[in-house]
């Protein structure tokens, strides 16, 4: 019995993806051939140009693993008519040598939007894909990994904002765009953490409910008269930093500069000489070019920053975000080969969501 159990669950996965293939042949996009990835003469001639935007990052004996990839997934970037979006956690060899767009998750969505391709490949998590989705309905939007979630978007449900209306009605709810499609359709207006001040205040509201990151409303609470209700959502990478390991770091050398994420716990962001979203944190570096900083944030972004900022000595008390490193080159290949996984939303969720973005995005200045 178990056996044909099995044997009937294997049938009805080869038929479903038979007919996923048929489905995505029809609207244009034929399976390939995966190519040849052997680190050829031609593939390093290739792909030196990139190599020598990561050389300080990437160790020389890792890049003949890369190289082969990176070549792939450019050359069937063409072949499909796709853009990768790559998010500042992404690791170099994404970040530098395929992305075409990069930065937090709304400047992909956003420039996405206005790009002429047919297919995104996501590089960053669940949510992320399902934002691009919402700003580019009609193009196809795949991941990578279906299984790159994030700690913040599933620490709350549509039924945990319904059960917050119900409690606290009238009170205006802003989501920060770590969040499902399904949640931010119930939700009055996103947020990022660049602009939640901004889109707080903007409600002319005496309280606000700022779902579903605490520490984030704690610090918006701290920059506006609005009063702040939040839920007990967390970062999981963000949450693991310390005040008492940052002071550490600035007893042992003064001069160090600490840059905060405002994911942060209060502790942390009260040591920071900076606190600003992943976009504001690498415009400070580049801008302030400090002899020695530590960004306390994922390990990713520090490497993407370095590579850019070679007179920057990075300080790294960082941690990997367990969810974004799923996503690698190898997959990224895989996705643009087989063309999977698309993303889809629920079609009842797709107009509230959107509009929930939109009102961020069409907000003044
Ligand atoms: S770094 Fe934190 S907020 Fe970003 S995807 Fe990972 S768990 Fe989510």
């Amino acid at each position: 019995m178990t056996m044909m159990n099995s044997i009937g669950f294997t049938t009805d996965r080869n038929e479903t993806e038979a007919k996923r293939r048929a489905d995505m042949a029809a609207r244009g996009f034929p399976m390939l051939d995966m190519p040849n990835l052997e680190f050829t003469p031609e593939v390093a001639e290739a792909t030196q140009h990139l190599y020598e935007r990561v050389k300080d990052v990437v160790p020389a004996i890792e890049w003949p693993f890369h190289a082969p990839y990176v070549k792939a997934i450019n050359d069937l970037k063409k072949v499909r008519n796709a853009v990768i979006l790559a998010h500042n956690y992404m690791t170099p060899e994404i970040y530098h040598c395929v992305a075409d767009i990069v930065g937090d998750s709304l400047q992909l969505a956003r420039e996405a939007a206005a790009v002429d391709a047919k297919v995104i490949v996501q590089g960053g998590v669940h949510f992320m894909a399902e934002t691009s989705k919402l700003m580019n309905p009609d193009k196809i939007v795949l991941m990578p990994d279906m299984k790159a979630g994030c700690s913040l978007a599933e620490s709350i449900t549509p039924e945990d904002v319904r059960g917050l209306r119900a409690r606290y009605p009238g009170v205006p709810i802003v989501t920060y765009v770590n969040t499902s499609a399904a949640v931010k359709a119930e939700c009055d207006i996103c947020c990022t953490s660049s602009n939640a001040v901004k889109v707080v205040e903007s409600l002319g509201a005496p309280r606000v409910l700022l779902i579903p990151d605490e520490y984030l409303a704690k610090y918006v609470a701290t920059k506006t008269d609005v009063e702040i209700l939040t839920w007990k959502g967390h970062c999981e990478v963000h949450e693991r930093f310390t005040g008492k390991e940052l002071h550490a770091y600035r007893e042992d050398d003064p001069a160090v500069r600490i840059i905060a994420h405002p994911e942060c716990p209060p502790d942390v962001i009260a040591e920071a000489d900076f606190t600003g979203s992943t976009a504001h944190m690498i415009d400070w570096v580049k801008k302030n070019a400090p002899e020695k900083v530590v960004l306390v944030t994922e390990c990713s972004m520090a490497d993407n920053v370095a590579a850019e900022t070679p007179g920057v000595h990075f300080v790294r008390p960082c941690n990997l975000c367990p969810h974004m490193k799923r996503i690698t080159l190898p997959k990224i290949l895989d996705s643009l080969v087989y063309m999977r996984s698309e993303v889809t939303i629920d079609p009842a969720v797709i107009a509230p969501a959107r509009a929930a973005v939109e009102r961020m995005v069409n907000l003044k200045n």
